[in-house]
Parts: structure tokens; sequence; C-alpha cells
């Protein structure tokens, strides 16, 4: 059979790439060497976040993705949190930075988002956050539960849209037209390599070009000891320093220093807090940040602690590990994402910040509308 379309991967990019070409009436295939998505897809936090992307191309893909997320888990079935993201000020310097963000740069660019304090901080699930300064709320963010949200996904465009998904099949080579995989050798008009952070099995000379390198985290799941019924995907104020849409405001500055100051570890280990609500009553706590050409096996006991301890005390709640993990995902490029059309009818889509469940769904659909043209 020849399809229209092969994508290679079955993360979020892949699936997304999938879905655009297919809602487009395209036949699609799909080609995972796994026998179920187990990338970084489903090694996430599930935080499809519009407030935190810098405004622009990101700002503009995280608004696309979040209407496109909420149609797959309406079509797909799978449950989405819609009530947003807060972001917790716990010092002075966190609270001048949220502040900023709202009067200066969400004013201007239009992101949803109100400031809490006092009673409106104290009326947070009955007080359960009143011992912080302050905290961002972000409307337009969802929370999704990845491990389960990707399986649904697949099973709908299988179901509903007729994409062919071959998995257990690892992509040997693709060229022009041509895939070469385990399964066998297959034709397609188009080839789209989403092959997440490996970048030495496929097209691995142009993607050398783009100097690509790996970010590891360090994640768990825990269960807190009491029930928080927790519906907000949450931050803290250390995330200001790592999102685009804050760490270029000049209060950014403050809480750096504060950091390097009072806990250089953080800075040292890429900590910075997300917490996330499962479906379950359990929470996903973490994450560090580690960089290089390869993604170190080896977790360090104390990343882990610090986390908690910091999960700890912006919960107000004692937590108990029930899982630890590890992700992977490409980093550090010289733009947080790249489409390389490498021949006619050859190319690759990869996310080169940690975001790529926040924007994924966009850039599938705008490049798919640039491969067809569309947008000519
Ligand atoms: C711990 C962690 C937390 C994160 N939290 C968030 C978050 O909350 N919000 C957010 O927006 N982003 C988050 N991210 C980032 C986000 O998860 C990634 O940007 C995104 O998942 C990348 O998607 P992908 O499809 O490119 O890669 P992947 O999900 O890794 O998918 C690539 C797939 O390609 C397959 N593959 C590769 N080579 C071949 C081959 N030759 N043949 C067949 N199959 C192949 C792999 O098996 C894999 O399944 C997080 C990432 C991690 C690791």
């Amino acid at each position: 059979m020849k399809y229209d379309l092969i994508v290679v991967g079955a993360g979020i990019l892949g699936l997304s790439h999938a879905y655009a070409a297919a809602r487009r009436g395209l036949k699609v295939a799909v080609f995972e060497r796994s026998a179920t998505p187990l990338g970084a897809s489903v090694r996430n936090f599930g935080q499809a976040l519009v407030t935190g992307q810098p405004p622009g191309p990101m700002l503009q893909l995280a608004k696309a993705s979040r209407e496109i997320w909420a149609h797959w888990a309406e079509r797909a079935g799978f449950g989405l949190q819609r009530e947003g993201l807060l972001v917790f000020a716990r010092t002075e310097a966190e609270e001048q930075l949220l502040e900023a963000f709202v009067q200066r740069r969400a004013a201007e660019h239009g992101y949803q988002v109100a400031l809490l304090r006092g009673t409106a901080l104290a009326d947070l699930y009955s007080g359960q956050f009143a011992h912080h300064r302050a905290a961002l709320h972000g409307f337009e963010d969802q929370q999704l539960y990845s491990r389960e949200a990707l399986p649904a996904l697949v099973d709908y465009l299988r179901r509903e849209l007729g994409v062919d998904f071959q998995f257990s099949t690892l992509v040997r080579d693709v060229q022009p037209g041509t895939v070469l995989s385990t399964a066998g050798r297959f034709e397609a008009g188009q080839i789209v390599v989403c092959a997440g952070h490996d970048y030495q099995t496929l097209l691995a000379e142009p993607l050398a070009a783009l100097q690509p390198s790996v970010c590891r985290l360090q994640m768990l799941r825990v269960r807190p000891r009491r029930d928080l019924k927790l519906r907000h995907a949450l931050l803290t104020g250390l995330s200001g320093v790592h999102y685009g849409a804050f760490a270029d405001l000049p209060e950014a500055a403050a809480v750096q220093a504060q950091i390097l100051e009072q806990s250089p570890w953080l800075h040292e280990h890429g900590i910075h807090l997300l917490i996330s609500p499962t479906p379950y009553g359990e929470l996903i706590v973490g994450d560090s940040h580690e960089y290089g050409r390869d993604a170190s096996p080896f977790n360090s006991e104390q990343v882990d602690n610090w986390m908690l301890e910091l999960a700890t005390d912006t919960l107000a709640c004692q937590l108990d590990v029930v899982e630890r993990w590890q992700g992977v995902y490409g980093a550090r490029g010289r733009t947080p994402f790249t489409f390389l059309e490498v021949a006619p009818g050859l190319s690759a889509a990869l996310m080169q910040a940690g975001v790529g469940m926040s924007v994924g769904p966009g850039m599938g659909e705008a490049n798919i509308a640039r491969l067809l043209g569309e947008d000519a």
C-alpha cells in the first residue's frame, strides 16, 4: 500500500502530524519502534501551558494547541482539566516578577491571567495555599495525564480517522518516497520523521548540523497524605527563571540572584518545581535538568529529596513516593523547534525545548499545512 504520509514516531509530535494530515483526508501510517509510546510524551507532566510561553510563535502555537487538545479530549475520551495553572510566589522577588508579568506582559500580549492575593488566595482550596504571598492564575492552561491520553489518542486516530499504526517496528532508513523498516519497505508521498531525541538512527547528518543535545529530568509520582483534590497544574516563582514568558523580564534577575545566594543547588541541577494532579488523587512532581550529548542513566537521590522538600513546602502536605522515573527530551537548539525539509517529500520535525505537549499539536497543524502548500 502506498500512503500519502508516513510518520516515524508515535510521540506527541508524530501523532499531531498524523492527525493534521488524516483530518484533511490523507491516507496516513505511523511507525513506532516500541509497542506503545514510551518516549518523552508519556514521561512528562502533561501540562499543556499557554502561560509560560514567550510572546510570538510559541504563544501562538500554544493557543492553537489548546483548542486541538480540547477537541481530542472530547473525541478520544481522555480527561483534560481546564481550570488552568497556579504559580505561587513564595518570596518578595517571586511576587514582584509575577506582578510585572500581569501588569506589563500579560496586558500587552493577551495572556489570560489574574494575580490572587488576600482573600482570593485564602479561598483557594480552603486555605491550603494561604502560606504563599500570591498566586498567578493562568486561565488558558490545561492538564492531562499523558500515559492515558496518548494511547487514547492512538485509538481515536485509528478508529475515527483511519490512521494505520505499525507498533514494535523500527524504521531503519528513510529516503524520499521510501521507508525501510523491520516490517519491510513502504512508500509514501510525504515522510515526516518525529523521532524525538534520537538523532542518530535516521537523518543523522542533517540533524547533526543542528548540534542537538538532550536534557535528562528526574520525576516522581507521589500520594499526598491528605486528599488535596487538586485540579490545577502548579508551579512556583522558581519557574520564572526558566519559562520564556517571564525569564527576560528585569524582575527575573532578583529571583535568580536569590536562588544563587540561598539555594545554589537548585540552579546547579536545574531544579524548578512543577506539580501535576493525576486523575487518581496522586501528583506528578519534578523536575531537574541535566544537559549533555547523552542522558546519564544514574538518578541522584539527593535531587529527588530536594524536589520532594520543595513540593512538601509548597503543598503544605506530607507526600509518599509511589514511583520514580527519568525522562529525556531534545534541548538547547538554536530555536525551540525545527521543521527540517531534507529533500522533497522527506522532512523532520523536532522539539528542542521541554514544551512539546504545549505546542506540539499546533506544530503538526502548521507543518502539514506547509507541506501541502496551504500557507503559500
Ligand atoms: C520529564 C519530562 C517532563 C516534561 N513535561 C512537559 C510538560 O508538562 N509540558 C510540555 O509541554 N512538555 C513537557 N515535556 C516535553 C515534551 O514531553 C516533549 O517536548 C515531547 O514529548 C517531545 O515529543 P516527541 O514526539 O518529539 O518525542 P517522543 O515522545 O520521545 O517520541 C518520539 C518517538 O519516536 C520513536 N522513534 C524514534 N526513532 C524511531 C525509529 N527509528 N523508528 C521507529 N520509532 C522511532 C520513539 O520510540 C518515540 O516513541 C516534558 C518532557 C519530559 C522528558
